[in-house]
C-alpha cells in the first residue's frame, strides 16, 4: 500500500467499501417490459396517432420526407402527452456539433396559465428549434452576427426520453444547420451520404434486374473502454483534464500475463455494465455483447448492428451513458483512445455494410452464382472506393488521441489497406487475371454470373486483426476509428466514396453492357476486371503491424499519414471536394470549415496537455523530488544514501531542464493553425515526452510516501 498520504486514503476507502446496493435485479424483471419503454416508437406512435398523420409520418420516417406543419401539431401532441405519462418535464433538441460531443437545450413544457401551469408543446417546437450557435465551432461558415443555427427533427430517429437522478426529458434527435442550409454537425452529412448511398445502390442494382427498398448503409460499433475508480482517478489532473495520463512509470505488472482478455468479469464492473445495459435497453439500444479487453481495467460493449444514421445516434448516447452510469459505481469511464502509455488503447470498431429489403445484406456472398456476381460487383465498389479515398479515410480517424493508438503495434497502422482473407483474395485473383473465378475448393473455373462461383465461406476465417479495414463475412469493420470518436464522421466517408464508386460502376457497366450487346456477363467481367486491376493495390492479407508491410505499403503508392497534421489535409484535397460535391454530401466550403475546425481542435488538445505537463511537473513532481532529496541530506554521507541522493538530484535537473525547453517551445506560436498543428506534433509532443521520461525516472527512485500521483498500478488494479 502506498505511503503517500492522499493515495493511502484513497486505497483505504476502496479497499473498504461496501458493495454497491442495486437498484434493481435483471432476475426480477421483463427484458421485454424494459426493451424500448422509453422510446416513442413506431409502435406507439401507431397507437397515439391517427391513422392518415401515422401514416404520414412513417412516409417520412422512411423516405427521410419533411413533414408539414398541420400533421408536426398533432404529432407534437401526442409526443407531449406520452412523455408527460412518464414525467418528463422538459424537452430537448439533441445534436451533434463539429466538436464530435452530444448538446442539448432544455426547456420546460409548463407555462404559467392562470393561477396554474399548462404543459406547451406545438409541432414547431418538435420540428424545428433555434439554439444560439454562436460558441459552436463553424469553421468560417458563419459570422457571430448571423450567428443563427437551427436545429431540425431528424424523423429517422426516434425521440426518446432520458431519465435523470431527478427528473426525465424528453430529448429530439435532430440535425444542426446553419441559416443558409449549410451542415453545422456530424449528423446532416451523415444523412445525407445514406441518401446518395441509396441512389447509387439502386442504380446497380437495376442493371442486375433486382428490385429493392430503400437500401441503407448499418453499422455495429464496437466500443472499447476503461474503468477507473474515482478516487484514484481525483489525484490526477492529468487524467480528469485531459482524459489521459501523461505521466507514470511503466508498472511492474502490465498487461504481458494476457490474462485480462474475455477473463471473468469483476463484480464491481459486472454491476455496472449491468446498469448502463438497463439504461441502454429503456432507450431500445440493442446492446448485445460485454467483455474484458486485453489491457487490466478494460471493458468493451457492442450492440447489434443498425441503420447507420440510427446507430451513430445510439452510439453517442452509449458513451454518454457508460459515463454516468460509472460515475454511480464509483468508477470514471474513459474514452480517450490512449489513456495510458505502454498499456493496450481503446478503438471502436465500426462494422459497416449495405443492404435493404428485397436485397438483403449487399456485402454478404450468396450461395447462388448470380447473388455472388451481386455481391463481388459491390465489393469491387468498396476495393475502388478505399483505395482512391485512402487519405481521406484516414483523415476520419484523425486526433491527437488517436495518434498515439494508431500504428502503436495493438492498433492498426496508419497505412489504410483492406483484408479480404485468402479465400475472397484468391477469387479476386483470378478475376483480376481473367475476369472469371475458380473455385479453390472444387478446381473447375468459373465465370461471373453463368457459373458457379466458389462458395464463399460466410466466416472470413482467421481474422486478421492488424488490418485497419477487414472483411469479415458480411460487412467490413474499419478499426483504425478512435475509441472517444463519433462514428457520424468514419460512416459519412464510408457512405459517400461508396455511392461515388458505384455509381462509376453503375455507368461503366451500362456502357460495356452497349459495347458487349447486352452481354451482362461478360460486361460485368470485365468492369470488375477492371477494377481489381486498378485498385487491388490496396488489398493486403499479411501483418500490418510488420516492418515489411511499412515498405511494401511504399512501393505500392499507398499513403502512410502518420500523424493527425498529416491526414487532416486530405478533407479538403481535390478529390475529397469533387467527390462529396458530386454525391450532394458536403460543399467545399463546409469541408473547408471542417479541416480547419479539426486543426485547432487538435492544436488545443496539444496545449491543453502541454501546459498540464508543466504544471504538473513544476508544481507536483519536481517539489517531490527536491524535498525528498532534501529530506535525505542527513543521511548523504552514507553510501547508499548518498549515491540516491545524487541520482534524486540529477534526474530533477533533468526534469526541470526538459520543462523549460516545453515552456519555451510552447510559446512559439504560429502564425496560421496548419502551421501551429505541425508545431505542436513536432515540436511540443516529444517535448512532453522528454519532460515525462524524466519524471517517469524519478518516480522509480522518489520513495512512495513523497510521490503525489497514484501509479499505474494502482489505477489499472485496483477496484
Ligand atoms: P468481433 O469483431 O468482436 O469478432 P462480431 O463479428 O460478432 O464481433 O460483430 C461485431 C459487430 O458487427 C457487432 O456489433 C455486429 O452487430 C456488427 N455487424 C454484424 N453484421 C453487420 C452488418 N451487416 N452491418 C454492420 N454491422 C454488422
Ligand atoms: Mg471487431
Amino acid at each position: 500500500m502506498s505511503t503517500n498520504p492522499a493515495r493511502r486514503n484513497a486505497i483505504e476507502s476502496i479497499a473498504s467499501q461496501p458493495r454497491l446496493q442495486s437498484t434493481f435485479d435483471f432476475r426480477n424483471e421483463k427484458i421485454d417490459l424494459i426493451y424500448g419503454q422509453n422510446v416513442f416508437s413506431l409502435e406507439k406512435m401507431e397507437k397515439r396517432l391517427p391513422k392518415d398523420i401515422f401514416k404520414a409520418l412513417k412516409n417520412c420516417i422512411e423516405s427521410g420526407a419533411k413533414l408539414d406543419s398541420a400533421a408536426a401539431d398533432v404529432v407534437a401532441s401526442a409526443i407531449k402527452d406520452w412523455a408527460l405519462e412518464c414525467g418528463a418535464t422538459h424537452y430537448a433538441h439533441v445534436f451533434h456539433p463539429l466538436t464530435g460531443s452530444t448538446a442539448e437545450k432544455h426547456d420546460t413544457f409548463f407555462e404559467p396559465h392562470g393561477t396554474g401551469t399548462l404543459a406547451q408543446f406545438s409541432g414547431k417546437a418538435l420540428i424545428q428549434a433555434e439554439p444560439d450557435a454562436s460558441s459552436f465551432p463553424n469553421g468560417g461558415l458563419r459570422s457571430t452576427f448571423e450567428a443563427r443555427g437551427y436545429t431540425a427533427w431528424d424523423v429517422t430517429s426516434p425521440a426518446y426520453i432520458f431519465d435523470g437522478e431527478n427528473g426525465s426529458t424528453l430529448c429530439i434527435p435532430t440535425a444542426f444547420v446553419s441559416w443558409k442550409g449549410e451542415a453545422l454537425d456530424k449528423k446532416t452529412p451523415l444523412l445525407r451520404s445514406m441518401h446518395a448511398l441509396n441512389k447509387a445502390a439502386h442504380r446497380v442494382l437495376e442493371l442486375f434486374g433486382k428490385k429493392a427498398g430503400f437500401i441503407s448503409a448499418s453499422c455495429g460499433p464496437e466500443q472499447e473502454y476503461f474503468l477507473i475508480d474515482s478516487r484514484l482517478f481525483y489525484l490526477r489532473p492529468d487524467l480528469y483534464t485531459c482524459g489521459r495520463s501523461l505521466f507514470g512509470a511503466k508498472p511492474a505488472k502490465g498487461q504481458e500475463f494476457e490474462d485480462q482478455y474475455f477473463g471473468t468479469i469483476p463484480d464491481r464492473v459486472l454491476a455496472c455494465m449491468m446498469e448502463t445495459e438497463r439504461e441502454c435497453f429503456k432507450l431500445g439500444i440493442p446492446i448485445k455483447t460485454r467483455h474484458n479487453e486485453v489491457a487490466p481495467a478494460q471493458f468493451e460493449v457492442a450492440p447489434i448492428f443498425e441503420s447507420a444514421n440510427v446507430a451513430h445516434d445510439h452510439q453517442m448516447l452509449t458513451m454518454t451513458l457508460l459515463k454516468r452510469v460509472a460515475a454511480k459505481h464509483g468508477f470514471v469511464c474513459l474514452l480517450a483512445e490512449k489513456p495510458f502509455a505502454g498499456v493496450n488503447g481503446s478503438g471502436k470498431h465500426v462494422n459497416w455494410s449495405l443492404g435493404g429489403a428485397g436485397v438483403g445484406n449487399l456485402l454478404e456472398p450468396g450461395s447462388a452464382p448470380h447473388e455472388n456476381a451481386q455481391f463481388l460487383t459491390f465489393c469491387s465498389a468498396v476495393i475502388r472506393a478505399v483505395d482512391l479515398h485512402q487519405g481521406l479515410l484516414r483523415a476520419s480517424v484523425a486526433s491527437a488521441g488517436n495518434d498515439h493508438r494508431l500504428g502503436a503495434n495493438e492498433a492498426p497502422p496508419a497505412i489504410i489497406s483492406i483484408y479480404l482473407g485468402d479465400m475472397l483474395n484468391e477469387v479476386i485473383e483470378q478475376v483480376k487475371k481473367s475476369g472469371s473465378a475458380s473455385s479453390s475448393r472444387k478446381g473447375g473455373t468459373m465465370t461471373l454470373g453463368v457459373d458457379t462461383l466458389p462458395v464463399l465461406p460466410k466466416d472470413a476465417g482467421d481474422r486478421n486483426r492488424t488490418s485497419p479495414f477487414a472483411f469479415t463475412g458480411n460487412k467490413f469493420e474499419f478499426r483504425a476509428v478512435g475509441s472517444s470518436f463519433s462514428v457520424a464522421g468514419p460512416l459519412t466517408v464510408l457512405n459517400t466514396i461508396m455511392a461515388d464508386s458505384l455509381d462509376k460502376l453503375a455507368d461503366d457497366l451500362s456502357a460495356e453492357i452497349k459495347a458487349e450487346k447486352g452481354n451482362f456477363n461478360a460486361a460485368l467481367q470485365t468492369v470488375l476486371k477492371n477494377i481489381l486491376t486498378k485498385h487491388g493495390r490496396i488489398i493486403f492479407n499479411g501483418n500490418g503491424y510488420s516492418e515489411e508491410w511499412h515498405k511494401e505499403a511504399a512501393k505500392r503508392g499507398l499513403k502512410n499519414l502518420r500523424t493527425t497534421p498529416d491526414a487532416l489535409p486530405e478533407i479538403v484535397a481535390k478529390s475529397t471536394i469533387e467527390v462529396f460535391e458530386r454525391q450532394n454530401v458536403l460543399s467545399k466550403e463546409e469541408l473547408v470549415s471542417r479541416e480547419e475546425i479539426y486543426t485547432h481542435s487538435y492544436v488545443l488538445t496539444i496545449n491543453t496537455e502541454s501546459k498540464l505537463v508543466s504544471d504538473i511537473g513544476r508544481t507536483l513532481l519536481l517539489p517531490a523530488a527536491l524535498k525528498y532529496a532534501a529530506d535525505l541530506t542527513p543521511v548523504a554521507d552514507s553510501k547508499s544514501g548518498g549515491k540516491l541522493r545524487k541520482e534524486v538530484i540529477s534526474l530533477a535537473e533533468d526534469l526541470a531542464a526538459s520543462l523549460d525547453s516545453l515552456d519555451k517551445l510552447r510559446g512559439e506560436s504560429k502564425d496560421d493553425s496548419h502551421g501551429n498543428a505541425r508545431h505542436a506534433c513536432d515540436k511540443i509532443l516529444p517535448a512532453m515526452l522528454k519532460v515525462r521520461a524524466a519524471a517517469d525516472a524519478l518516480e522509480e527512485v522518489v520513495s512512495d510516501e513523497y510521490w503525489p500521483l497514484p501509479s499505474y498500478q494502482e489505477l489499472l488494479f485496483l477496484r
